[in-house]
C-alpha cells in the first residue's frame, strides 16, 4: 500500500543511509526500483506528481522478465494471485475472421510466467509492504547533488533517479543528450470489458483497414484497446467504435462486447501512440529509468516488463554501492541495460509499421504474411532478450573489477 508521507519526513528517515536516493516518479519502474532499494534496508525518498493515486488504469501483459524482480521483493506469489495467464494469442482478420491461434504462454513458459495483470493491481502488489510516498511534488532544479522540491524543501542526495514516465519533467532538468520520439500519428482509447468469453486466458488482436482492435485478459475482465489515425478518432469513441464494427463484420461476441464497451465508457482515456528515447541514461550522479529513458510503444506489450527489468538491475547493483564507487556502477548498469531497453523498443516500433497502416491491399498482405510467420520470429528478439537476462551481481562485480 501506498502510504502517504510528508517530504520531510521522508528525507530525515534517509539521512544516515549508505545511499540516499531520490526517485521521481511512482510508477512500475519507480515502485520496483524503492521496493528492492527497501529489501536492502535504504529509505529510498519516492515522490509523486499526482495528487494522489488515481490513474484511470489499464491492463498490462507481462513477459518472465519480470519475475526475477518479483522474487526479489518477496512480491511474486501476490503477483500470480493478483493477474492470469496470458495463455494464448489469436490474430484476426480486418473483417475480424480468427486466422491463427499461437500458444504464446507455452513459448515462453521455460522462461517463466507470462500473465495479465491490471496496471493498479500491480502496483498493489508493488507496495504490500507499505510504500511511503510525497504525492503532488515534483523536482524542480538539480544542481550539483542538490535537488529543490516544488514544495520548497531542497536536500543532498547521493542519486537522484527519473522514473516520471515518457514525458519526463525531471529529464529535461538533466544533461542525457538528445532525446528523440517516434510519432506514429495513431491514438487509441482503453477501457474495460466483462466479457471474458470461452477461454479467459486469449489475448486478441485484429489489425484492420485504419483501425486496431485489441482485448487482453487480466485477473476477471479483459482490457479493451481501440486505437486509430489520430484524424479520424476526432468523430468520437462511440462513432469510432461503430466504425469499426461495420468494416469488422465477423469479429463474433467477444470482440463485439469489447467495441460495446468503448462505445459505453462516458470518458475512455485516449493514449497517443508515441514513444521516446533518451542518449544517455547516466547524467553524473542522476539517471533515467522506465519510460524516462526509454518510453515504449505498446505494440509488443514489453515496456512495463523493461522499466522493471531496468529497475530490478539497477537494485541489486546498488547492493554493492557506496558513496564512492556509484560512478563505475551506474556506467556498466547503462552500458549493460540500454542495448536491451532498446533491443526490445526496436521490436515495438517494428510493429508498429505493421500495425498501424490503412488499406484494403495493405491488410492482405498482412494476413498473407501471418498466415505464414509464427509468432516465435515475429517477437524473436524479445523471447532472446527474455532467455539471456543478465546476471546483475555479475554486471557488478565486473564494474567494481572483483
Ligand atoms: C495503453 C497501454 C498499454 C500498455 N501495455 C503494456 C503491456 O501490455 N505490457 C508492457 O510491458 N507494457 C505496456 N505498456 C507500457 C507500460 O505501461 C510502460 O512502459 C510503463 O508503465 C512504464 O513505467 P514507468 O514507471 O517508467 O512510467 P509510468 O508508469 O508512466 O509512471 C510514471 C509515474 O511518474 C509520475 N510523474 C509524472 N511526472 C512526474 C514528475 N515530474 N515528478 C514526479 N512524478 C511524476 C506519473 O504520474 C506516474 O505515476 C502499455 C502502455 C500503455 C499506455
Amino acid at each position: 500500500m501506498l502510504t502517504t508521507t510528508p517530504l520531510q519526513q521522508q528525507l530525515d528517515t534517509q539521512r544516515d543511509d549508505r545511499l540516499r536516493v531520490v526517485i521521481a516518479g511512482a510508477g512500475v519502474a519507480g515502485l520496483t526500483l524503492a521496493a528492492m532499494l527497501r529489501t536492502q534496508g535504504l529509505h529510498p525518498v519516492l515522490i509523486e506528481r499526482m495528487p494522489q493515486m488515481e490513474h484511470p488504469g489499464y491492463m498490462l501483459a507481462l513477459m518472465p522478465i519480470v519475475d526475477a524482480a518479483l522474487r526479489d521483493i518477496g512480491a511474486h506469489d501476490a503477483y500470480l494471485a493478483s493477474s492470469t495467464p496470458l495463455a494464448r494469442y489469436a490474430f484476426r482478420s480486418h473483417r475480424g475472421k480468427t486466422l491463427r491461434s499461437d500458444d504464446l504462454g507455452a513459448l515462453l513458459e521455460v522462461h517463466g510466467d507470462y500473465q495479465g495483470i491490471d496496471r493498479g493491481a500491480l502496483i498493489d502488489v508493488l507496495t504490500a509492504d507499505g510504500c511511503p510516498v510525497s504525492f503532488g511534488t515534483t523536482v524542480t532544479a538539480v544542481d550539483d547533488g542538490r535537488a529543490t522540491f516544488s514544495t520548497g524543501e531542497q536536500a543532498s542526495f547521493d542519486l537522484l533517479v527519473a522514473a516520471d514516465g515518457i514525458h519526463s519533467r525531471t529529464r529535461d532538468l538533466l544533461d542525457v543528450g538528445d532525446v528523440a520520439s517516434l510519432e506514429t500519428g495513431w491514438s487509441g482509447w482503453v477501457t474495460w470489458s466483462n466479457v471474458l468469453g470461452d477461454d479467459p486466458t486469449l489475448g486478441e488482436e485484429l489489425w484492420g483497414d485504419g483501425f486496431f482492435l485489441g482485448v487482453y485478459p487480466v485477473k476477471d475482465r479483459l482490457g479493451v484497446f481501440l486505437g486509430g489515425p489520430s484524424s479520424d478518432l476526432s468523430i468520437g469513441a462511440a462513432a469510432f467504435a461503430a466504425h469499426a464494427r461495420q468494416a469488422a463484420p465477423e469479429i463474433g461476441p467477444r470482440l463485439q462486447a469489447a467495441l460495446d464497451a468503448v462505445a459505453a465508457d462516458p470518458d475512455p482515456y485516449l493514449w497517443p501512440l508515441t514513444d521516446v528515447r533518451s542518449e544517455r541514461w547516466v547524467s553524473g550522479r542522476a539517471v533515467l529509468l522506465g519510460d524516462a529513458a526509454s518510453g515504449f510503444l505498446p505494440t509488443a506489450g514489453i515496456g512495463a516488463g523493461m522499466a522493471i527489468e531496468s529497475a530490478w538491475m539497477l537494485g541489486r547493483m546498488l547492493a554493492h554501492a557506496d558513496r564512492a564507487n556509484l560512478d563505475a556502477l551506474l556506467a556498466e548498469w547503462e552500458r549493460v541495460q540500454k542495448p536491451r531497453v532498446e533491443s526490445a523498443q526496436s521490436n515495438s516500433r517494428m510493429l508498429a509499421k505493421l500495425m498501424f497502416r490503412r488499406g484494403t491491399a495493405v491488410a492482405w498482405l498482412r494476413e498473407t504474411a501471418a498466415r505464414m510467420m509464427s509468432v516465435k520470429s515475429v517477437i524473436g528478439p524479445i523471447i532472446k532478450l527474455v532467455a539471456e537476462q543478465p546476471d546483475p551481481d555479475a554486471v557488478a562485480r565486473r564494474a567494481l573489477g572483483r
